[in-house]
């Protein structure tokens, strides 16, 4: 566990590899990965009320409302493996999620490190959106060609079932995208105001953004 917690976001539009990077960067830093996509997910396999009440939104590629999101992930936060920081993928997606995140760690006695934003064209977005499986029991992304399991359909981690995710057909991705421009961009500028932002080129390989993620936290 780093001595000084350390709290990072991974900030960019649907498939431009958060969760890939996010899950790489716990490992090398020691800190657990807190994705809000994920949890939410889970909640609905385990048909909780909670999963109940955010689905329809997600189907329809919407986001989930701030009372509902903000609830789960200071929770999620407030348990110890995450005294020592945490990657947050997904969250905040909005400004007021991004001005309780603030409240939620000060609460806890600590700050937010770093922003990573991760760019990625708009039509790489979209071609990725229809390769991209993920595995039934422990969420980890694939994609059939940029990242393929070692055996075709099973997860290498855990050998659960790889399944398409129904959010990513073409059309709610497009209506996700356009969520994401209108309701987290913004969240861009109140970042780089606060000198937090660091942008990271997320259109290589999945090693070079690795590399490019781990030289920025270096830096931080
Ligand atoms: P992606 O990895 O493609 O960006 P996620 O798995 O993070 O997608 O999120 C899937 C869906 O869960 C979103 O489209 C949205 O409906 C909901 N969701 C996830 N995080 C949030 C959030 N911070 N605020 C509101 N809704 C969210
Ligand atoms: P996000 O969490 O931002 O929605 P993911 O990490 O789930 O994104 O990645 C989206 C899809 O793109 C997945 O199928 C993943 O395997 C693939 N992917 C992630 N990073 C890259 C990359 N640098 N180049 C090509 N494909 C990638």
């Amino acid at each position: 566990m780093p001595e000084t917690p350390i709290y990072l976001i991974l900030l960019g539009p649907p498939m431009s590899g958060k969760g890939t990077q996010a899950a790489r960067l716990s490992r090398l830093l020691g800190v657990p990965q807190v994705s809000s996509g994920d949890l939410f997910r889970d909640n609905i396999k385990n048909q909780t009320e909670l999963g109940r009440k955010a689905k329809a939104y997600i189907d329809r590629g919407d986001l989930v409302p701030d009372e509902i999101t903000i609830g789960m992930v200071a929770q999620r936060l407030s348990q110890p493996d995450c005294a020592g920081g945490a990657l947050l993928d997904g969250f905040p997606r909005t400004i007021p999620q991004a001005e309780e995140l603030d409240q939620i760690l000060s609460d806890l006695g600590a700050s937010l490190t770093g922003v990573l934003s991760v760019g990625v064209p708009e039509n790489v977005l979209v071609d990725r959106a229809s390769g991209r499986r993920i595995c039934r029991s422990c969420g980890k992304s694939y994609h059939l060609t940029f990242n393929p399991p070692e055996r075709e359909g099973l997860c290498d981690v855990d050998e659960g079932e790889l399944y398409q995710r129904k959010d990513d057909l073409p059309e709610t991705v497009r209506q996700r995208l356009a969520v994401y421009q209108q309701q987290t961009s913004p969240l861009s500028k109140y970042y780089l105001d606060r000198g937090l932002l660091r942008e990271v080129n997320g259109d290589q390989p999945i090693e070079d953004v690795a590399a490019d993620i781990a030289r920025v936290v270096n830096q931080l």
